[in-house]
Formats: structure tokens, C-alpha cells, sequence
């Protein structure tokens, strides 16, 4: 099995789950301002949650890196977007949709 698709898949089951519905709200209930913005002095909506360390194949089950505060970080689309862009790696947001 080609363990990008492995991951990726994992990854798309995950962001569906009930738990992480629940950790990315908890966690945007905390952090209701994009986090990248904030630091530059401008105050924009998180649209959704990132994990800083993108989930692959070898962390895919670590609790650590899918739950803890330390990996998530709240983003707007504009930031997320950038994060993304210069990386091979998939997120998605808080509704399991693939953002690119
Ligand atoms: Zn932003
Ligand atoms: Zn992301």
C-alpha cells in the first residue's frame, strides 16, 4: 500500500471524527482569532484549526501530535492557505473538507 494514501486517508477519517469536532472547537473556543494575524497586530477570525506538524504515516496515531495544544494552531484561510502552499502536505477543516 503507497503510504501517502495511507496517510492521507487516515487523515480524512480523523478530521471527521467526533473527537476532533469536538478538540477543534474546544480548541478555537480558546483561540477564536487567526494566530498568524494576531501576531502581526491584526484581528481576523480563525476559520479553522492547523496542526503545525502536518499528520503523516509515522505520527498518524500519536496523540500528541493530533490532540495536543502545542501542534494546533488556529488559522483564517488566508494563512492557512500560505502555510500550505509551499508544503506537500494536506489539511483539513473543522467540517473534514480537504483544503489544499
Ligand atoms: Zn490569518
Ligand atoms: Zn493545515
Amino acid at each position: 500500500m503507497n503510504n501517502k494514501t495511507g496517510a492521507r486517508n487516515f487523515a480524512g477519517r480523523f478530521y471527521k471524527s467526533k473527537a476532533w469536532k469536538i478538540r477543534s472547537v474546544n480548541y478555537r473556543k480558546l483561540h477564536p482569532l487567526c494566530e498568524r494575524c494576531l501576531s502581526k497586530g491584526l484581528y481576523v477570525p480563525a476559520e479553522l484549526v492547523h496542526h503545525k506538524v502536518h499528520i503523516n504515516e509515522e505520527n498518524q496515531h500519536d496523540m500528541q501530535i493530533l490532540m495536543s495544544d502545542d501542534n494546533l494552531e488556529s488559522l483564517c484561510r488566508k494563512c492557512h492557505g500560505e502555510e500550505h502552499a509551499s508544503r506537500e502536505a494536506m489539511c483539513f477543516d473543522e467540517e473534514g473538507r480537504l483544503v489544499l
